[in-house]
């Protein structure tokens, strides 16, 4: 029986024939056409005017704070429950992190929180100089009152959109809505082009200047001339090529997505102590990665015991992300409250959630998880 991953790579035949097509057209020196089309179906998707393809989503939100002019000396706000790549580019910046709580409702940035801190940052004169906002597990902050308040203090809005291609608030698709928003197309994420991302806006300059930056910083000469520092940071276009055909299933995937949330909580939600993701709009998440907390005193068993029960059948469950404010790498960093992500990372877990896993694996994990709690 082969192992049962979290959230694996999943690659159809016709992704083969996409990938094989961009080779015999030659366009591997690494610009071509597939990427202007790749950069034009995901910013359509998004709702967005500009895009440009990266190699990372790392790589966009790093640009994203160099076009804000984030420097050493500024800090950023992002939400502490993420993954260390929504972070780690505030400080390539030599800037500093604040790390906000979520908040129960969506599990996402809390907006009375962040309300509160930048209340208290005017008063004392040291705003940050962007706020980053991140969609986790594929379902949208509350965008409303958090774009409300940063743009009563005029501060710009980064959505990480990373883990979120395909949702939607109120409406407004993921990574439509702040003044940048970038995805990422890791091996994990809900398409892939084995790695890459995507930084969107709907000015055209800033997306003109992440090209340039991304393109080495290489002035349009036919010599090479270079007046500031760049990177190598864009996507190729065979990998481009990979990521239209991927776009292409999109909904076939969050459809698959969404029935395993859907066959999980039906099989499991009943259980003492178990507690789904908490969804509020069914139709607005892509539903990335299933989520669930056990409570261990209510529960008959605990998070470790079900992700150790789990290992033993070969099946892959994750903990929560760590919240960034534990990290010891971000152990210096403020932080703003902290209790919520902390109970979520305590008694949270992913379970299997690939748009290629069977019912009958599906089944598999039920099985392993429903054998961990002692009352039945
Ligand atoms: C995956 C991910 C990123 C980083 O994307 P890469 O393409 O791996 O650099 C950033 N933020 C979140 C929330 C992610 O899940």
């Amino acid at each position: 029986m082969p192992r049962i991953y979290l959230s694996p790579p999943d690659i159809s035949t016709r992704d083969h024939a996409a990938v094989d097509a961009v080779l015999t057209s030659n366009w591997v020196a690494p610009v071509g056409p597939d990427l202007e089309a790749f950069e034009s179906a995901v910013a359509e998707l998004a709702e967005r005017q500009y895009a440009v393809a990266l190699n990372s989503g790392t790589a966009a939100l790093h640009l994203a704070l160099q076009l804000l002019n984030v420097q050493p000396g500024d800090s950023v706000i992002c939400p502490t429950l993420t993954f260390a790549a929504s972070a780690n580019p505030i400080c390539y910046c030599g800037a500093d992190p604040i790390f906000v709580d979520s908040e129960p409702r969506t599990w996402n940035m809390d907006p009375v929180l962040l309300e509160l801190e930048l209340g208290e940052r005017a008063a004392s004169g040291e705003l940050p100089k962007a706020v980053i906002v991140v969609h986790l597990y594929g379902q949208c902050a509350d965008m409303d009152p958090i774009l409300a308040v940063c743009e009563r203090y005029g501060i710009p809005v980064v959505e990480d959109a990373a883990e979120a291609l395909g949702a939607s608030y109120k409406g407004r698709p993921a990574g439509g809505m702040g003044a940048f928003s970038f995805f990422s197309f890791n091996g994990n994420k809900i398409i892939t082009t084995s790695g890459g991302g995507m930084l969107l806006a709907d000015k055209g300059s800033w997306i003109d200047r992440a090209r340039f930056l991304a393109t080495q910083a290489r002035e349009p000469v036919a010599h090479y001339e270079h007046r500031e520092l760049g990177y190598n940071y864009r996507l190729s276009n065979v990998l481009a090529g990979l990521g239209l055909s991927q776009l292409d299933d999109l909904s076939r995937r969050i459809a698959a997505k969404r029935a395993h949330f859907e066959a999980y909580r039906a099989a499991l939600g009943e259980l003492p102590g178990v507690r789904f993701m908490p969804i509020e709009d069914p139709d607005a998440a892509n539903y990335w990665l299933t989520c669930m907390t056990i409570d261990p005193v209510e529960g008959g068993s605990s998070r470790d015991a079900v992700i150790a029960a789990l290992e033993a059948e070969d099946v892959e469950a994750r903990p929560l992300w760590k919240p960034l404010h534990m990290q010891p790498v971000f152990q210096d960093c403020a932080s703003i409250g902290g209790e919520c992500a902390e109970g979520l990372f305590a008694t949270g877990l992913c379970l299997p959630s690939g748009s290629a896993l069977s019912v009958a694996d599906r089944s598999k994990v039920i099985e392993g998880v429903r054998a961990c709690f002692v009352t039945q």
